[in-house]
């Protein structure tokens, strides 16, 4: 019994760090945000709605400078005040931000902005249990590489999540009648509009692949679509 405590606690820690974590988040999004409300920004969104057969799509603001888009575990869709000023002041247009909310879409419908809050804590989680596994075998270093490896699981993870969202992005876009154009004009303005921002690196392009990966991976799917 005693043997398994440490992990047994890892676990633990792990599950409260969820609920903290969720906890926090819904509570600073609930603090800091507003409804989204721009009519013509609405045209693009009611089309998305139409292609999902839902009567509208919501999307919030959070008063927060860095230009980023978001999606909570409760399901919300976010887009940053930065991100809003940038299409006011017309360096996007409602096409390309209408872009960034059928990406978060993705992942709300592809359950990851849940299993990333679990990725999160569960990161933390599985680190603590590999620091007390590794660390008996190989004191000192060990700490280093349960970090290392717990890292680069984390990062694999959050990689695969972008493609598929904007996979999902892509199809949808295409259905509504947007089509895909905006997503990759909008790759091609990120690297620009966030660089101004220096250390100030948005969670959203944080994890993500290339620019030109992402691009990539688009045009492949529209090559396959326009084929069949
Ligand atoms: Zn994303």
């Amino acid at each position: 019994m005693l043997k398994f405590t440490p992990l047994l606690l890892a676990i633990i820690y792990g599950i409260v760090m969820y609920r903290f974590s969720a906890w926090r988040l819904g509570k600073t999004l609930d603090q800091q945000s507003t409804e989204l409300a721009d009519p013509q920004l609405k045209q693009f969104t009611d089309k998305l709605a139409a292609a999902l057969d839902l009567p509208r799509i919501k999307v919030h603001i959070y008063e927060v400078d860095p230009v980023n888009g978001l999606a909570a575990p409760d399901g919300r869709i976010f887009i940053t005040r930065g991100f809003f000023n940038k299409y006011r002041q017309g360096e996007v247009t409602a096409e390309e931000l209408t872009s960034v909310i059928a990406h978060e879409l993705g992942h709300v419908a592809l359950g990851h902005s849940r299993r990333r809050m679990i990725d999160f804590s569960g990161q933390n989680a599985l680190r603590t249990a590999l620091i007390l596994i590794i660390g008996r075998i190989l004191p000192g270093i060990g700490v280093l590489i349960a970090n290392a490896l717990t890292s680069m699981l984390a990062a694999r993870l959050s990689r695969s999540d972008e493609y598929e969202a904007d996979a999902y992005a892509a199809a949808l876009l295409s259905k509504a009648g947007i089509g895909i154009g905006p997503q990759i004009s909008l790759f091609g303005k990120l690297e620009e509009l966030t660089k101004s921002r220096k250390g100030v690196v948005p969670a959203w392009l944080m994890s993500h692949p290339a620019t030109e990966d992402r691009i990539a991976a688009l045009r492949k799917l529209e090559a396959k679509w326009t084929n069949a």
